[in-house]
């Protein structure tokens, strides 16, 4: 088909062309004099991306997945108890993995479109006075409805009955595209990945580990052996890895940082807070359509999940997308399939390449008949825009 490939997925996200140049590189020697440079360049510019200065970043040739697995393995015991709402697929997947792996799990049910219920954490952890509770397990975006949970006011329920549980967040969908603090929100594990907001191609999890986790690791007795933190933070210590790394990741992870620390993550927290504005008044004001996140507290800036209306298949609109009009939009997963489609506004991106997306969906939806006004959602999103726009660029405003 002519033309780019429109690609609106919540992750994997477009690569710049900078970090896809930087990862054409030959292969080399990952056990090189030089090699450690690169794998410092890569910790170092993780950490305040992590927002850390006490945290370990930690590189794994996986995916998100992988350092789920890792946070449980390396920092329980076999058994132990674990407390995480499940309000999505992807916190259903992480509910799934440690029932796989042998611990206690607590589920908080949650309707999907609303995020972590912090009365109810709080509930379960005043009530746990022998401290059986081990770790606390929150997904901060939820990439399957669009919903972005607050994981200061968990740690805040932790605090408030001093509750010793380790604190573990997905930031998956979140990380250098929504706020996220490890540090300030004493956050023991922060799991996350090379394809969306670190706008590199899936491989790499990167995840970010506390002292106290660390701590936690060099006793617990869950089997490990390819995840264990030990052997990563004891290697890379002198800018090696335990194994074989990917080296062109390694480099477009250098080259996506740099990028990072260029445009200044402050400034692409609020770019994409303000992007995901756009999208949404095209959601609300030009189709008149809802988002499967139900209430205003809970929406996310990097993933919107649009409910298709009644008697109407989102995976028609997919469908019609791809085929027609080259552009990915996210599916509705498990619960919610075909109850909507998501357009996935993380990483490198701007207006132009949204109104792109947005435009291609509304075609889409009038194609399987879906009754929205063409141009409705392009022109509430221009609207929204130029509202909103940063102070520089109103300077170029006609009154
Ligand atoms: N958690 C969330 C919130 C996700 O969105 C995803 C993937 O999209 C994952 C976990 C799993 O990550 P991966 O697919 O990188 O293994």
């Amino acid at each position: 088909m002519a033309g780019r490939n429109f690609l609106f997925v919540p992750g994997p996200t477009n690569v710049p062309d900078r970090v896809l140049r930087a990862m054409v590189v030959p292969m080399e020697d990952h056990r090189s004099p030089l090699f450690p440079e690169l794998t410092r360049a890569c910790l170092a510019g993780l950490k305040p991306v992590f927002k850390t200065t006490h945290g370990h970043p930690i590189i794994y040739p996986s995916s998100g997945t992988g350092c789920w697995e890792a946070a449980l393995t390396n920092c329980l015991n076999v058994g132990d108890k674990v407390i995480i709402a499940r309000f999505g697929q992807f916190s259903h997947l992480w509910v799934d993995m440690a029932v796989r792996l042998g611990y206690e799990v607590e589920v908080i049910e949650t309707p999907w479109g609303e995020g972590a219920p912090v009365e109810r954490y709080l509930a379960a952890l005043s009530a746990d006075k022998q401290h059986k509770i081990k770790a606390v397990l929150v997904c901060q975006n939820e990439t399957a409805t669009g919903v972005t949970s607050d994981v200061a006011a968990i740690r805040q329920a932790m605090d408030s009955v001093k509750h010793p549980a380790l604190l573990f967040v997905d930031s998956v969908s979140a990380l250098a595209s929504i706020d996220f603090r490890m540090d300030e929100w004493g956050v023991d594990v922060c799991v996350s990945g090379s394809q969306k907001g670190l706008m590199l191609p899936a491989g790499l999890g990167v995840t970010c580990v506390s002292p106290k986790a660390l701590a936690a690791a060099k006793s617990a007795n869950s089997r490990r052996c390819y995840f264990d933190y030990n052997d990563m933070v004891q290697a890379n210590a002198s800018g090696y890895f335990p194994y074989t790394p990917s080296v062109p990741m390694l480099y477009g992870l250098r080259e996506s940082l740099a990028m990072i620390a260029e445009e200044g993550l402050e400034n692409i927290l609020r770019r994409h807070s303000y992007l995901a504005g756009g999208v949404r008044a095209a959601v609300h004001e030009g189709w008149k359509l809802k988002l499967c996140a139900v209430a205003p507290k809970w929406y996310s800036d990097t993933v919107s999940a649009v409910m298709v209306p009644e008697g109407f298949n989102g995976a028609d609109v997919i469908s019609r997308a791809f085929k027609r009009y080259n552009l990915a939009l996210g599916a509705g997963l498990s619960k919610v399939a075909g109850k909507l489609f998501r357009i996935g506004h993380l990483g490198d991106l701007n207006e132009l390449m949204l109104l792109g997306a947005i435009a291609g969906a509304e075609l889409a939806m009038l194609d399987v008949g879906i009754k929205i006004e063409p141009g409705s959602g392009v022109a509430a999103a221009q609207n929204y825009w130029r509202q909103h726009a940063p102070a520089a660029a109103k300077a170029g405003m006609a009154a």
